[in-house]
């Protein structure tokens, strides 16, 4: 079984796929996840940001993995605190408008969903990596609500941060994420659309699991 959810920065969509992932026996994985750590990667080398072929280059070497206790390697070195910090986060929006890096990074995150039941989440999953996935989700959150989100999250990792310059952030990446050559996020008529702005994580949870039955 394939679930693939899509939705902007901030929608819920990782926190929400982890918990149907558990209690659904779907192997969670996190696609955001595999650009931010070509895009840490990318930072590391100091591989200039316009430097397309060196990019693209460190994409067809990439060496990501999950593990089942949600966290992520790369090259062997547990990466999962620092690929989210907002350097890595508009990093990896900008590798991940180069067509041919989407190129690897598709093929690698098919592989990943080769074995199991999964639940994948990003941008292009209900359209491009899986357009035949069994269920379709778009998660969507009012901006407002997206940043209070992040905002408290922030808060509680003890990290301080602007409220204003968190929707700023917010707002620039939605608007390069929908407006992408290849695999820009889109609201399709085959998706099911959940807005989350008033809903507690658990309702959104239970509405997902009515949807696929488990
Ligand atoms: O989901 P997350 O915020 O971790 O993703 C980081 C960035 O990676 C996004 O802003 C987006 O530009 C890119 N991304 C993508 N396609 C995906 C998942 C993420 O382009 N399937």
């Amino acid at each position: 079984m394939i679930v693939a959810i899509d939705g902007p920065a901030g929608s819920g969509k990782g926190t929400i796929s982890k918990i149907v992932g558990e209690k659904c026996n779907l192997l969670y994985i996190d696609t955001g996840a595999t650009y931010r750590c070509l895009a840490l990667k990318v930072l590391e080398n100091n591989i200039d940001l316009e430097d397309k072929d060196a990019i693209i280059d460190a994409a067809s070497k990439i060496n990501v993995r999950f593990t089942l206790d949600a966290k992520t390697y790369l090259d062997d070195i547990d990466v999962s605190s620092k690929i989210r910090t907002p350097e890595v986060s508009s990093a990896a929006s900008k590798v991940s408008s180069i067509p041919k890096v989407r190129e690897y990074m598709v093929d690698l995150q098919r592989r990943m969903a080769n074995s199991d039941d999964v639940i994948m989440e990003g941008r292009d999953i209900t359209t491009v990596v899986f357009p035949n996935a069994d269920y379709k989700f778009y998660l969507d959150a009012s901006i407002n609500e997206r940043a209070n989100r992040r905002y408290k999250q922030n808060l509680e990792k003890g990290i301080e941060s602007s409220l204003e310059e968190i929707k700023k952030s917010i707002e620039e990446r939605d608007y390069a994420d929908m407006h992408k050559e290849v695999g820009s996020l889109m609201r399709t008529d085959e998706q099911t659309y959940i807005d989350t702005s008033n809903m507690t994580i658990d309702e959104v949870v239970e509405e997902i699991r009515k949807v696929i039955g488990r």
